[in-house]
């Protein structure tokens, strides 16, 4: 048996559609489940297009996701280059060879005149397609003219009659009449290809045995087939997959943030979440399992679980998964990816990592939600008497009063704040007052972090900020409620 190859190929546009990473993980993982060969190829034939790092952006993120290839441009490989620029001369070779298959022919046509034909044909209400003009003009001709130096095209020969067909293993057989289909252009004046030529060239020229992308393709491989059998080449496998949407309608979108894998790991979305989560869009395992590492995908991969529907982005759903990870976490590895959300509003000390780890983790979805949960510890917020009332807790403003009067002595003895030692300081107050221990806890809190909510308790908040600031912070309660009283 043939030894199964796939490919991702991504265009260095900038960066890497979240969908456009799922085509990857899929054909990483059939290659991986089929024990293949996966192949990275740049498709940078569209210079226009190309922005500057992306290319290198892509082998950071193929890197980072773990999905590694076995032959690309920066490790080589038996079939290259992998970069579409660097095979120019293979396109010219192959685009006159499909010439003399029969399979394609030179075009002369100038902008200008293709311009006026398509004006001409659009405003009296028609579809302009290419008049096939310069389809009998004799190869040899062409040939000479070529040499005269003529700028020319090459373009892709549609049979006159019949069908153009693929089989696609989740779409089954997708079948246009050739009337429907244009002269395309295969190679450009400028010498380069369009994706329609070399995507062909390359991936028969690299063994591709399974082709695995969007359904933005499906209707342009009936025309790539016709190509394949002009040249008289084995015609790979194809699997369309559909596109991940935000919604029924709208794609997703650079503009609302969240369109691609970065926009993700900037928000503290963990790369194996967003993996797994992915992997999910758009396939079905078959059974109920949602949490699975990239081992466990490539085992249970499997092509019957493609969905021929969009897929639906589900943030709720892959924050739900996030947390899921996220709780799967050493403490060490919370650590590790909390940090740099920590140092937005101070640098930690190994005893305040400690406690956020252990306040933190249980509930966060995701790390960029840190700052937001913590700002409490760089300044204390701006915040209003009212606060410290609480219905449920049956606390008020006098009540509070009291409790922080109680405290503070109390916790003014404490030479230093552990959690411990405040816990116990909190718990001869409601002893004191006869109390239940929510009367007290609330209005510490409060007064410690001016925050409704805050992650974790009065005890921990204490502990946190350390005695100093707890006790400056307790004493301006103190005041505030005393002015307000
Ligand atoms: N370069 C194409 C893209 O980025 C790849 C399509 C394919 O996989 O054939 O959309």
């Amino acid at each position: 048996m043939t030894e199964v190859r796939t490919r991702f190929a991504p265009s260095p546009t900038g960066y890497l559609h979240i969908g456009g990473l799922r085509t990857a993980l899929y054909a990483w993982l059939f290659a991986r489940n089929a024990n293949g060969k996966f192949i990275l190829r740049i498709e940078d034939t569209d210079r226009q297009r190309e922005v500057e790092g992306a290319t290198e952006l892509i082998y950071r993120t193929m890197r980072e996701t773990g999905l590694d290839y076995d032959e690309g441009p920066d490790i080589g490989g038996p079939v290259g280059p992998y970069i579409q620029t660097q095979r120019q001369d293979l396109y010219k070779k192959y685009a006159d060879m499909l010439v003399d298959c029969g399979g394609a022919y030179y075009c002369f046509c100038t902008k200008e005149e293709l311009d006026a034909k398509r004006e001409a044909v659009e405003s009296a209400g028609g579809t302009y397609r290419y008049d096939r003009a310069c389809m009998d003009i004799p190869v040899e001709e062409a040939r000479r003219r070529i040499a005269a130096g003529e700028p020319y095209v090459v373009r892709q020969r549609i049979p006159d009659s019949g069908e153009a067909f693929f089989d696609d293993l989740v779409f089954g057989r997708i079948s246009v009449p050739v009337e429907e289909l244009e002269d395309g252009v295969l190679l450009k004046t400028d010498g380069l290809p369009t994706y329609n030529f070399a995507n062909v060239v390359d991936d028969s020229l690299m063994g591709i045995t399974h082709i695995i992308r969007g359904t933005e393709y499906l209707s342009s491989t009936p025309k790539y087939n016709l190509i394949y059998q002009a040249y008289g080449w084995d015609i790979p496998q194809y699997i369309h997959v559909p596109p991940v949407m935000r919604d029924a309608q709208h794609k997703l979108s650079k503009r609302h943030g969240d369109a691609s894998y970065e926009d993700f790991t900037s928000k503290g979305y963990l790369k194996d979440a967003i993996l797994n989560y992915i992997a999910l869009l758009g396939w079905n395992p078959g059974t109920t399992q949602e949490i699975f590492t990239l081992e466990e995908l490539q085992k249970a991969f499997h092509v019957e679980g493609l969905s021929k529907s969009p897929a639906i982005f589900d943030v709720a759903k892959l924050n739900w998964m996030n947390a899921e990870y996220i709780r799967a976490l050493s403490a060490e590895a919370f650590t590790e990816n909390a940090l740099p959300w920590y140092r937005k509003v101070l640098e930690p000390t190994a005893e305040q990592c400690s406690i956020l780890c252990r306040i933190l983790q249980p509930r966060l979805e995701i790390f960029g939600q840190i700052p937001e949960k913590i700002v409490f510890l760089a300044a204390l917020p701006e915040y209003e008497p009212a606060l410290f009332e609480h219905k449920k807790m049956k606390t008020d403003q006098p009540l509070a009063l009291r409790v922080l009067k109680s405290v503070l002595p109390k916790l003014e003895a404490e030479p230093v704040w552990t959690e411990e030692a405040v816990h116990a300081a909190l718990l001869a107050t409601v002893a004191e007052l006869g109390v239940k221990n929510g009367q007290v806890f609330w209005p510490v809190r409060i007064a410690l972090t001016g925050m409704a909510v805050s992650p974790g308790g009065a005890d921990e908040a204490a502990a946190l900020l350390g005695r100093e600031e707890g006790l400056r912070r307790l004493r301006f309660g103190i005041e505030l409620l005393e002015k307000n009283a």
